[in-house]
C-alpha cells in the first residue's frame, strides 16, 4: 500500500455506491489507484484548490492572524478553498470579504504554488494581487485580527505556510521593493 502522512487520510468507502475501495494496479493506469470492490468506480486522489489574495494598499500588505487550525494565531493573507461552482477570482472575492470584509476584485494572477501529499494534504495554491480595496476592514470568524503590514515588518518567522511564505517573496519580487530585505527560503513544514 501506499503510505500517506496523519493528516492527509484517503477514503476507504465509494462515494457513489458505499463499497469498500482496494487499491489496484489497472492495465489503463501508470500507478496504483483506489478502485471501488463493487462498482469499480476509480477514485482519483487529486489536490484541493485554495485561492489567496495579497491586499495591498499604500504599499502594504493585509496580513491576518488564523484564528482556526491548522497553524492557529499565525499570519497569512486572506484564501480559502474554492467551492466547485465558482471561479477562482470569485473565490478570492468571497473569502476576502468573508475574511476583513472588504471587496476586492482579485487580479493579476501572482503565482501557483504547489504542496503534494503525503507531506501535507496535497494542495495547490492560486494566488492573486488585487487592485485597491473598498469598504471597511472587519474580520470574520476564522480571524483573530488583520492588520496592515510594511514590507519591511512581514512577520516571517510566524508565518502560516511555506505557501504563504513563497507567495509573499514573489510579491515583494514583483513590486517595486524599496530596499525590503527577502527572508531565506524556510526548512518545510506543512502546507
Ligand atoms: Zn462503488
Amino acid at each position: 500500500m501506499t503510505s500517506y502522512s496523519p493528516i492527509f487520510a484517503p477514503p476507504r468507502f465509494c462515494s457513489h455506491c458505499g463499497g469498500p475501495l482496494s487499491e489496484r494496479l489497472l492495465d489503463t493506469e501508470d500507478r496504483p489507484r483506489l478502485v471501488c470492490d463493487r462498482c469499480q468506480h476509480i477514485h482519483y486522489l487529486d489536490p484541493k484548490v485554495v485561492v489567496g489574495v495579497i491586499v495591498e494598499r499604500g504599499g502594504r500588505v493585509l496580513l491576518q492572524r488564523r484564528a482556526i487550525g491548522p497553524r492557529y494565531g499565525t499570519w497569512t493573507f486572506p484564501g480559502g478553498y474554492m467551492e466547485v461552482d465558482e471561479t477562482a477570482e470569485a473565490a478570492g472575492q468571497r473569502e476576502v470579504e468573508e475574511e476583513v470584509g472588504l471587496r476586492v476584485k482579485p487580479g493579476p494572477l501572482l503565482g501557483v504554488y504547489s504542496r503534494p501529499a503525503p507531506n501535507g494534504p496535497g494542495i495547490l495554491v492560486v494566488v492573486f494581487r488585487s487592485g485597491r480595496p473598498t469598504g471597511r476592514l472587519r474580520i470574520g470568524r476564522e480571524v483573530l485580527e488583520a492588520r496592515w503590514f510594511h514590507p519591511d515588518d512581514i512577520p516571517w518567522g510566524d508565518l502560516s505556510f511555506e505557501t504563504t511564505h513563497w507567495a509573499l517573496r514573489d510579491w515583494l519580487s514583483s513590486r517595486d521593493s524599496q530596499g525590503a530585505r527577502l527572508p531565506p527560503r524556510p526548512p518545510l513544514r506543512g502546507a
